[in-house]
This record gives structure tokens, C-alpha cells and sequence, in this order.
């Protein structure tokens, strides 16, 4: 810093301007004193977007009935009222319209609304900069940030939202193809824009996955779509139906083995009563936490190593229709799945050639004109391409979290520092607190966390 750059001061930042940032905000705004100054940093404007509502396309739906989308916990219908007095869904009643998964951009209009109303009830002054921050350090005065442009800001207290970021394609050879041949599955215009034609590779057969394959249609494309995995398997789909009886309390004193043997069973009995697989996962999400928590540190281990994928499809769900257009394709031979593990994409000529191992390790080869990156989120921060999380590990100031997934930090979600110390002043919301909790991505559980560290955070200034 130079004689030049003295910080600019604040109460409280909140790095990031995505649902958790947004949530953190309005929760802070609510609670304020008098004069409160309050500063969201935030480079991909407008707000509200981050990774998973940016989009535009009316395909993308939400993953979530729009039922269980409030962003706050004291209101659970609340996502419902704000849809309902949007006048968006004129053709659905209330019953209707809290069971239905309606697209992904409501919910950024819907953060946004929120926090307008927010600003105007607050007597807290909100400032929004289009502002990455790259750096922080903790010092008696405050924690430090350093922003990509500008000079640097003084906070008393700050909240790390900084949200998902996508794992780079595991592939040789990938930094050396042409622009426009390897392209981000959050990319949406991008992935639109591919010519209609082209026959296309997705790496990664998730959530993305399906969302690409949407856009796609949704754009006319009608060249063949080859969809390469480590397991190849596809997302599986919601389900209306009765809700299971059983009692998953007994789940959280048994082995990883246990479990899933007992889950099993439970999905076996239902079936027996036209209930539903779905509806017996359904009864352990509230659970997902404490799930985690109780299972030992070699069965946490075991799950990350060889049940995950599985969970990520049964837990992971996607709408019945869109789960339907993914089979309607596969059975026109237009969508083709590939197990295997990708080595490397060159090109050649034309086109982007993937060599790939399958099961046996056998070599096969995909030539297509483009492939797109939908490996899903990267849960290890220090591999996430974020300067500030890179500076964090690198100083100290943070350490990767359990089994060196997203970032450590106290069960109230307080940074902890490489050296054990607890910093109070910084409190994380979102994925990067995977490691301990396991459940920290969605809105569920987003918006508890959100509104824990508003309250924290603002009680500190
Ligand atoms: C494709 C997709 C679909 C999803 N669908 C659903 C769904 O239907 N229902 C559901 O409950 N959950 C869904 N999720 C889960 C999703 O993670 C959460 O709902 C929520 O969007 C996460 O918000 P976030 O703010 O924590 O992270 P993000 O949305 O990733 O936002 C983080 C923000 O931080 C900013 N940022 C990052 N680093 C910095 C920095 N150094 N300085 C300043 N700003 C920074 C980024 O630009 C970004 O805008 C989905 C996730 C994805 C990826």
C-alpha cells in the first residue's frame, strides 16, 4: 500500500454479490443501527446473478420447488409471495405453483427485490462496487481488503460470499485450443451460439450437463451430443408422490456402510407401497449436516472417495420433463453417453479431438466441434482460479477445511486461520464451508447461514 492508497473505511463488507451475498446483506440491512455503512463487492454485475441464476434461458429451471426457495428462514413461503404477487404465473394457484420447479431467473429478481425493499426500510447505507477483491489481511485497526482497482477498504467486520467456481477440464492440451472450442457450461450465450450442426462434447454428466443440453435445444441445435464421465451416470428426476414414514433419526449412529444398506432397505419397502425412492431421500435432507457430521473421519473419507457420485445423483435431481428430453434424445440416437476418464483434447483441423480411457483403460477417441466444460463446481479452494482465495491460503489468514475442501472455519462458520486462531471478524457463507458441513450449497441451507452471519457480523459494529 502506498502513501496514496490509504483504505477507505466501512462497517461491514460482504465480498460477493450472489444469493449468499445478497442474503447476508438484507439480513444485515434489517438489523442495522442508525448510520451502518455497508459495502457489497461484487465484479459481474447485476447482483444477484452469481454462478447459478445468471441465466437467462427459461429452460434452466430451479432444482428446488419454488416452495422451499425462501431465502429466509422466519419466512418459509416467501420466494412463493414474491412469485405470486410477480404476477409471472397467472395460470398457477398457490398449491400449484409451490410444488412447481419454475426457472432460475426469478430468483435473481427475486434477491434483488429484496434487497431494494431492504435498503428502503433500513436506516443502514448500502454501497455496491463492481469491485474484486484480491487480497485481505486482519490487523487491529480491521481486515484489510485489497481490490482489483482502486484503493483499498477498511471494514470492522467482513463476510467471505464468494460462492462456486468451475473445475478446470481435466484434460492435456486444453489451454492450446483455438477460442470458441472449449467453452464453460455457465457460459450460456456461449454454449447458444454454437453452430447448429456441430456435433459437441460435454464433459461432465450433471446438473450442468442438463442445463447445456437445454440451452442447446432450446437454440435448434441438431448435431450429435456425446456426454463423457468418470461413471456415466446421469442425473436422476424428481418425483411427486406420498411422503415416506420412516424414522431417519437411527441413521446418524450407523457406519457409511450401515446406511446405505438401511437406505436401500427403505427404498425397497416404499417401492412396496408405490412410494417413491425420491420420497426416502427426501426425508434425510434436513439431515444432510448432521449426516456428515456423525459419520467418522475414515467413513467421510470413504464417502469422498467412492459413494459421492452416486449421492450427487440421487440427492442432485432434476425436473421430470427435462430428465425426460435427456432420454428422449439418448433413444433418438442423438445424445450419446461415454464412461470414461479424458486425457487430453488437441485439435485437429476442424475439429477438437478427446482421447479418453475407459473402465479398462483402454484408449477411444471423441472428434467433435467443440467441447464444453461441465465438470461441475471445484470444491478445493486452493485449486478454484480466485486470487483472493489463492492470497488467503497463501498468508495464512485461512486453511483448506477438512479432507482440504472449500475453507476452514468454526461451526458457526468464523474464519480459522493456518495457525488454529479463530478470527471473529470474518465470517464465511456458502460452499466454501463443504468440508464441515457437507450441505452448503443450496438455498436451505444457504439462507440460515446467511442470516446467522448478518446477525453475528452486524452485532460486532
Ligand atoms: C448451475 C447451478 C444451478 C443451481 N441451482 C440451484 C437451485 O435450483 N436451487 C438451489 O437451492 N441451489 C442451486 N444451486 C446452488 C447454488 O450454489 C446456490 O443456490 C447459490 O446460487 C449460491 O450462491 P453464492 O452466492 O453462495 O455463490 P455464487 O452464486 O457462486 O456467487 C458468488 C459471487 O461471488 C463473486 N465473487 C467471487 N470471488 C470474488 C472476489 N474475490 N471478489 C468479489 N466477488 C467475488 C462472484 O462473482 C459471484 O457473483 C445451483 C448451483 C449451480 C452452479
Amino acid at each position: 500500500m502506498t502513501a496514496f492508497d490509504q483504505p477507505q473505511v466501512c462497517d461491514l463488507a460482504i465480498i460477493g454479490g450472489g444469493a449468499s451475498g445478497l442474503l447476508t446483506a438484507i439480513g444485515a440491512l434489517h438489523g442495522a443501527r442508525d448510520g451502518l455503512r455497508l459495502v457489497i463487492l461484487e465484479p459481474r454485475l447485476p447482483l444477484g446473478h452469481g454462478i447459478a441464476y445468471a441465466t437467462r434461458d427459461p429452460g434452466h429451471l430451479l432444482n428446488v420447488p419454488a416452495g422451499k426457495m425462501s431465502g429466509f428462514p422466519d419466512r418459509p413461503d416467501d420466494f412463493l409471495d414474491y412469485l405470486l404477487e410477480s404476477g409471472a404465473f397467472p395460470d398457477s394457484d398457490r398449491e400449484a405453483l409451490a410444488a412447481r420447479f419454475v426457472p432460475r431467473l426469478h430468483y435473481a429478481a427475486y434477491l434483488r427485490h429484496r434487497l431494494q425493499q431492504a435498503v428502503a426500510a433500513s436506516p443502514a447505507r448500502l454501497e455496491v462496487r463492481g469491485e474484486r477483491v484480491t487480497a485481505m489481511a486482519a490487523g487491529e485497526e480491521g481486515i484489510t481488503l485489497q481490490l482489483a482497482s482502486g484503493p483499498p477498504l477498511r471494514a470492522a467486520a467482513v463476510a467471505v460470499c464468494t460462492g462456486n467456481a468451475l473445475r478446470p477440464l481435466p484434460a492435456r492440451g486444453v489451454s492450446s485450443l483455438p477460442a470458441g472450442r472449449c467453452i464453460d457450461a455457465w457460459e450460456v450465450e456461449a454454449v447458444r451460439e454454437i453452430p447448429a450442426d456441430a456435433d459437441v462434447a460435454i464433459v461432465g454428466s450433471g446438473l450442468s450437463m442438463a442445463d447445456c443440453v437445454v440451452s442447446l435445444a432450446a437454440a435448434g441445435h441438431r448435431g450429435q451430443v456425446h456426454v463423457l464421465s468418470r461413471h456415466a451416470l446421469l442425473p436422476l428426476p424428481h418425483a411427486a408422490g406420498p411422503a415416506a414414514g420412516y424414522d431417519p433419526q437411527p441413521l446418524l449412529a450407523m457406519t457409511l456402510r450401515q446406511r446405505v444398506r438401511t437406505l436401500r432397505r427403505h427404498a425397497a419397502e416404499a417401492a412396496r407401497h408405490g412410494i417413491p425412492w425420491q420420497s426416502v431421500m427426501d426425508r434425510i435432507r434436513p439431515l444432510g449436516q448432521a449426516l456428515w457430521q456423525s459419520l467418522s473421519v475414515q467413513d467421510q473419507r470413504r464417502f469422498l472417495r467412492h459413494a459421492v457420485r452416486y449421492w450427487d445423483v440421487h440427492r442432485h435431481r432434476i425436473a421430470v420433463p427435462v430428465h425426460a428430453s435427456l432420454l428422449a434424445m439418448r433413444a433418438q440416437g442423438r445424445l450419446h453417453l461415454h464412461r470414461g476418464r479424458l486425457d487430453s483434447a488437441v485439435a485437429e483441423g476442424a475439429c477438437v479431438r478427446l482421447t479418453a480411457f475407459d473402465a479398462r483403460r483402454r484408449p477411444f477417441q471423441l472428434d467433435v466441434r467443440c467441447v464444453i466444460n461441465a465438470t461441475g463446481v471445484e470444491m478445493r479452494a486452493q485449486a478454484m482460479r480466485n486470487p483472493l482465495l489463492q492470497q488467503m491460503l497463501g498468508s495464512g489468514i485461512a486453511r483448506p477445511g477438512p479432507h482440504g475442501i472449500g475453507i476452514d472455519s468454526t461451526a458457526d462458520g468464523e474464519l480459522v486461520a493456518a495457525d488454529g486462531r479463530v478470527e471473529p471478524r470474518v465470517r464465511i457463507v456458502g460452499s466454501l464451508r463443504i468440508g464441515g458441513l457437507w450441505e452448503s450449497l443450496a438455498i436451505p441451507e444457504l439462507r440460515g447461514q446467511a442470516a446467522q452471519a448478518a446477525a453475528a457480523l452486524a452485532a460486532r459494529v
